[in-house]
């Protein structure tokens, strides 16, 4: 990561050229997922923003095409974030200096970075030489907006006057050696009383201060600050909250990537006339044959493509949440398999029945295995939240954006591949289940729940219909039953937890699971996990899987516990059971109940594998 040229970061002075860094070891992927744009990083001891996706330098940032997420997101195409370049010190992606203020621990003196006039390339105090140190203390609200902690307006408790009108300057000690807030004391030196930053991360003492978002987004150059009406709340700059990135992913599915349409989308020719790309392949011979096409062939995609498809859920007569229709897409290929024909190079999906005979799962109630043996996908940043976590179907008004230039076309992704098993649950046998009166009790409490929390984090928005929550009984059920799958394949199978990921297919018409090995290098794949598919093994790992979820160590405490968990989105589920490393879960360990599996031990609500589960 590149931070400013030090001739940027003091008030005028001559250009001086970047000086290389040492910025640690930031992974490529790390800045879509932890470090992505409008994330804070650490730097030695100075404190940086990443930058919109505008400022970066993209020659080193590899584009990917995956055409169902692209379209989704309003998007031509994906871009790899820029490798570093280590021997250079600098790499593409471009850093801001956040928060602005910054404190000496020799003379406390605590003031915007640019007002202690450091040497440049510096950030040590110049009159006692002291590291300075950034501001642990930052302002946001729930729509990304960021700034300063107004300690100014903190110290002097809502005064009407204008920032330093008092003529003191700020510092700011921390008394005796307590982590609380109370010990972190600030002062000025015009005399008004010292006030510490305790209650500072209470939101009402904020507003009784008259200190509301000012709209800013640091993280983009230029940015103008927009009209806020949101609570701001003060949080520490490395709490995981100040960041929360909203991912987006798609598998690459038949036809889109594979064999002639993958050569014309990866070459840009999508509409390109007949002349230019008979001129394209006279340069590069080889490529039609690799492909295992022809120029004809390629010529009439490339037409077909540019005509093809409106943006998904747009053309129907009932709007699809276009969302929803990447996963049908995927199910139905998921259920339909794609055997091999091509290199991994030419058809990213490899999925196909496994060999043995069904009827050992069949009795447990699953009507379907598929062994994905080659797996795409891409996983985009589309923007960002902070404060509280974003939930699931959330609107989607609250993302901050990336950049704010009309002429960026491409978002931050990343692409994994892997392997992974399909798993679809007996239609029949869940609609009888799911329609027990019972079993609906059980889960109404966590759908209402969330549609509470929907309703509390976004304003109401006249022009929706009023919040939708996915929660349903096939939902939790699916969602549970990828979570003991995958507990069972890293206790037995001796995968880590961390490397399998579960993707859910829960709808009207969908009632799957896939579990899957997806690293973004390639040498991490794991393998192997299409062998845990074979139908008499897999029906063995269910079995034991639901004896392990039939009982929890705080049993009987979890399993009584009425939408307990992190917003109360959670029934039967703890740590100690069927909660996964956050990197397995797409839905942040939220929408989980055993009880839907084995049953309440009370008979009261049926568990959609009961019998099984009472035979072992
Ligand atoms: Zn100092
Ligand atoms: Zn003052
Ligand atoms: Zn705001
Ligand atoms: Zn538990
Ligand atoms: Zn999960």
């Amino acid at each position: 990561m590149t931070p400013p040229p030090s001739s940027r970061r003091r008030s005028g002075g001559v250009p001086a050229r970047p000086r290389a860094r040492k910025l640690g070891a930031v992974r490529r992927s790390q800045l879509v997922t932890t470090y992505g744009v409008g994330a804070m990083i650490a730097i030695d001891n100075e404190s940086f923003i990443v930058a919109g996706i505008d400022s970066w330098n993209i020659d080193d940032a590899p584009e990917i095409f995956e055409r169902r997420l692209a379209k989704v997101l309003r998007v031509k195409s994906f871009r790899l974030p820029p490798a570093p370049d280590p021997d250079r010190g600098v790499d593409g992606v471009r850093v801001r200096r956040f928060p602005e203020f910054y404190s000496c621990p020799e003379c406390r003196v605590l003031q915007p970075f640019s007002a202690f006039n450091c040497l440049p390339g510096r950030a040590n105090c110049p009159s006692c030489q002291e590291d300075l140190v950034p501001s642990r203390f930052v302002l946001a609200c729930d729509d990304g907006h960021i700034e300063d902690f107004p300690y100014w307006k903190w110290v002097h408790r809502g005064s009407e006057q204008s920032r330093g009108l008092c003529g003191g300057t700020l510092t700011l000690r921390t008394e005796g050696n307590t982590a609380s807030l109370r010990s972190v004391v600030v002062r000025c030196t015009c005399g008004v009383p010292d006030v510490s930053m305790e209650g500072a991360f209470r939101v009402k003492s904020l507003r009784e201060l008259g200190i509301r978002c000012e709209g800013r987004r640091p993280w983009l150059s230029g940015a103008k600050p927009q009209p806020c009406t949101r609570h701001p709340r003060a949080m520490q700059r490395g709490s995981s909250s100040a960041w929360h990135p909203v991912m987006r992913s798609a598998l690459s599915i038949p036809p889109w990537g594979e064999g002639v349409r993958g050569l014309v989308e990866r070459e840009k020719l999508i509409g390109a006339p007949e002349d230019a790309i008979r001129w394209h392949f006279e340069k590069r011979p080889g490529l039609l044959k690799r492909a295992d096409t022809t120029i004809e062939e390629v010529i009439h995609f490339a037409r077909e493509m540019s005509e093809d498809t409106p943006t998904p859920g747009e053309s129907v007569d009932a709007p699809v949440d276009p969302h929803t229709l990447l996963r049908k897409e995927e199910y139905e290929s998921l259920c339909r398999g794609n055997p091999e024909q091509r290199t991994s190079e030419w058809q990213p999906f490899v999925c196909e029945k496994p060999e043995g005979d069904l009827t050992p799962v069949h009795a447990l109630g699953l009507a379907e295995i598929m062994l994905a043996k080659r797996l795409r996908e891409v996983r985009a940043l589309e923007g960002f939240t902070r404060g509280v976590a974003p939930l699931e179907s959330e609107p989607e008004q609250r993302l901050a954006e990336l950049h704010l230039s009309h002429d960026v076309d491409w978002l931050p992704a990343i692409e994994v591949k892997g392997e992974g098993v399909f798993v679809r649950l007996d239609e029949d046998r869940l609609r009888e289940w799911e329609t027990n009166p019972a079993v609906i009790e059980q889960v109404e409490q966590m759908r209402l729940n969330h549609l509470a929390l929907i309703r509390e984090r976004t304003p109401s928005n006249p022009k929706t219909s009023g919040p939708k929550s996915p929660v349903s009984p096939r939902f939790v059920l699916l969602h549970t039953l990828a979570h003991i799958l995958i507990n069972e394949w890293s206790l037995d199978g001796g995968y880590p937890a961390s490397a399998l990921r579960e993707r859910l297919y829960a709808g009207d018409t969908m009632a799957g699971i896939l579990v899957y090995t997806a690293t973004s290098d390639s040498a991490g794949s794991l393998g192997g996990i299409v062998a845990q598919g074979d139908p008499e093994r897999l029906a063995a790992t269910l079995r034991s899987a639901l004896a392990r979820a039939a009982w929890c160590s705080n049993d009987p405490l979890c399993m009584e516990s009425g939408a307990s968990g992190a917003d109360s989105v959670n029934l039967a589920a703890c740590h100690a059971c069927v909660l996964l490393p956050e990197t397995s879960c797409e839905l942040n360990n939220s929408f989980l109940d055993r009880t839907l599996l084995v049953g309440a031990p009370s008979g009261a609500v049926p568990g959609y594998f009961q019998q099984i589960a009472a035979v072992n």
